[in-house]
């Protein structure tokens, strides 16, 4: 999917609701979406409210990279939902030998990390999709692209497992 950095509207608040399900939080999230839509993307990648320069989320899915090797994910807020997929993959990470961060992830971070080919993967986390991998990210207006994914990559691999959890194989 193609994701577009959002600087302008906000999801959730640091001491609001973000970090539970609830429908009060899906509200403010249309309009912004309807927007990324008709820019020719498929989801908003949610960024702080105070100063859009930390990622938070994606669309309703919890957000994942692997950066300079390491599965690193936005550390939880109260802006952030404490996903069932997110924590599940953080668990399998250990089995598959990946080691993981939980941290504030800024913009100037994934920038630095595509100048340098350091960010190589980059996906959605959520019980719909399980993981969707993500292809481009448009920050301050300027689309990054991930390299492509194999079936060797972290995602795939962490997918097929956790697939394969849920359907008892
Ligand atoms: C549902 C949802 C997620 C993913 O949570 P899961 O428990 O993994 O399904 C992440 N962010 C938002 C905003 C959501 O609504």
């Amino acid at each position: 999917i193609r994701v577009k950095v959002e600087e302008v509207y906000v999801r959730a608040a640091e001491g609001g609701t973000g970090f539970a399900k609830c429908a009060v939080n899906y509200g403010g999230a249309f309009y912004p979406t309807q927007l990324a839509r008709e820019q020719g993307f498929d989801q908003v990648l949610w960024t702080d409210a105070k100063d859009h320069q930390y990622i938070d989320e994606s669309g309703a899915m919890n957000v994942m990279f692997v950066l300079n090797g390491k599965l690193v994910t936005p550390k939880l807020t109260t802006a952030i939902l404490d996903g069932v997929t997110r924590d599940s993959i953080l668990t399998l990470a250990k089995d598959l030998g990946m080691p993981t961060e939980e941290r504030r992830i800024s913009l100037d971070d994934l920038i630095e990390g595509f100048k340098k080919g350091t960010l190589t993967e980059a996906f959605g986390a959520g019980t719909a999709a399980v993981v969707s991998q993500i292809a481009t990210i448009n920050i301050h207006g300027k689309d990054y692209n991930l390299p492509s994914i194999d079936a060797g990559s972290f995602q795939q691999r962490v997918k097929q497992k956790l697939s394969n959890l849920r359907t008892g194989v």
